[in-house]
């Protein structure tokens, strides 16, 4: 019996271990993962390990005790080279080969990387995993000038961690406002405000046009207003899922590796979880692919329950968090550029919400500092609850009447 190998050994790998066992799975299980550690948590990567504040053991989802206990074996610093879904085998780039009998796509995604000219210049970083940071540190210090590419969750994290720890900090970000993408502008002026009042300095509607060598090892950044001198260089300017391994072995792949509700993909013995799957979501009316802790989680354990003959749909309100600064920001639902958006609260309380109304019922809900919120905001999601805007705005009215 060959069991169950896991291509990844990240969030979604942790997680479905975990589930198969305790859901009584006896076969083997084999978790083949590239990074030389395993499985963590990247969140605290732009956060409280990038401030120094968590080391990096505290990274580790379980200690590597629950894997040896859980008789799961990880097999690190390997890389899968090719699928075949016809001999039902894995093959790894030094050539050993693992056969399978349920098959795990767990390979997350990897960051966008600039393709503008100096692009490749030393200094030029990008933040993904343990190493990226290791390689931030040496220059990650008081006074130097750090220029961060793209005013996203990722990039604007960097930049509270950088601005708190003293160093100069400018956010290039290329569309109108930071975190337009994802984000109403009530929120996006909200926290461009924060930054700049901790000194950051935010440049939007500015396009970085390429990278040129400075003196003493400094970078220079090209853009569309006069030239930056940079220590060092933080790109964030997205990620793409890493699919290409389940597209080459014939798995069908649309924007992440295309599964059903029960995690499964084309290929009925093989499965995908977390940032590579692009999944159906019945709640939010479309497909969607999910960058998120809380999706790799409930995905993996989608996948783990049907491997052990106990399928259960996954449809739940997509959710994120982002910490700045003394901000905990809380998202639930995927807000729309065409929403309705109901402000609850005053922005300059640091403590408020933007609510997103989409034919009247609540789509989705920014939470920053509001707890009550993001809870029952996200309930209201899930039940496609329509509410009054003029209450909801209205902080004097309590969340839970909206439950009513
Ligand atoms: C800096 C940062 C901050 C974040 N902050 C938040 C946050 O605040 N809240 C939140 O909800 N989410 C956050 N996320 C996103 C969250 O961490 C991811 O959604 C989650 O890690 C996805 O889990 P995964 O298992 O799909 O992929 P990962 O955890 O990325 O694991 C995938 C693993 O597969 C490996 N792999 C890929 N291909 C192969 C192959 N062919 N062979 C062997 N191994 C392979 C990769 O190297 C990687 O180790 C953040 C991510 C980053 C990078």
């Amino acid at each position: 019996m060959s069991g169950t190998v896991v291509i990844g050994a990240g969030q979604a790998a942790s997680q479905l271990v975990a589930t198969l066992r305790a859901e009584g799975y006896a076969a083997p299980i084999t978790v083949i993962g590239e990074e030389p550690y395993p499985p963590y948590q990247r969140p605290p990567l732009s956060k409280k390990f990038l401030s120094g504040e968590l080391e990096e053991e505290r990274l580790f989802i379980k200690p590597l005790e629950f894997y040896a206990q859980a008789q799961a074996t990880l097999v690190l610093e390997r890389r899968v080279a090719a699928v075949s879904l016809g001999d039902k085998a894995v093959t790894l780039t030094n050539g050993e080969r693992f056969p399978y009998d349920t098959l795990v796509f767990a390979t997350g995604s990897r960051v966008r990387k600039l393709t503008v000219p100096g692009a490749d210049l030393a200094g030029i970083h990008y933040l993904r995993g343990i190493a990226d940071v290791k390689a931030i540190r040496p220059r990650f210090e008081a006074g130097k000038h750090l220029v961060i590419v793209g005013g996203g969750y990722i990039g604007l994290e960097t930049a509270a961690v950088a601005a708190r720890r003293g160093l100069k900090v400018t956010v290039v970000e290329a569309m109108a406002r930071c975190l337009q993408r994802v984000t109403s502008k009530p929120m996006s002026d909200f926290f461009e405000g924060v930054h700049r009042a901790e000194g950051v300095t935010i440049l939007t509607d500015t396009g970085v046009h390429g990278f040129e060598a400075g003196a003493n090892g400094q970078i220079v950044v090209k853009n569309a207003g006069p030239d930056l001198i940079a220590d060092l260089v933080i790109a964030g300017i997205g990620i793409l899922p890493e699919q290409e391994l389940a597209q080459s072995a014939g798995l069908v792949c649309e924007n992440g590796i295309v599964v059903d509700e029960f995690a499964r993909t084309s290929d009925p013995d093989v499965y995908a979880a977390g940032d590579c799957a692009n999944l159906p979501s019945k709640l939010m009316g479309r497909r969607l692919r999910l960058e998120s802790v809380h999706n790799a989680i409930e995905q993996a354990k989608t996948a783990a329950l049907a491997i052990v003959g106990k399928p259960k749909p996954y449809d739940d309100v997509p959710w994120f968090w982002s910490d700045q600064y003394d901000l905990k920001l809380q998202i639930a639902g995927l807000s729309a550029p065409d929403d309705t958006v109901v402000l609850r609260g005053d922005p300059a309380t640091r403590k408020f919400a933007a609510f997103y109304l989409r034919d009247g019922a609540v789509a989705a809900v920014d939470a920053v500092n509001a707890a009550p919120e993001y809870m029952i905001g996200r309930m209201l999601i899930a039940q496609k609850k329509t509410v009054d805007p003029a209450r909801l705005a209205d902080p004097a009215v309590p969340m839970k009447s909206f439950m009513a």
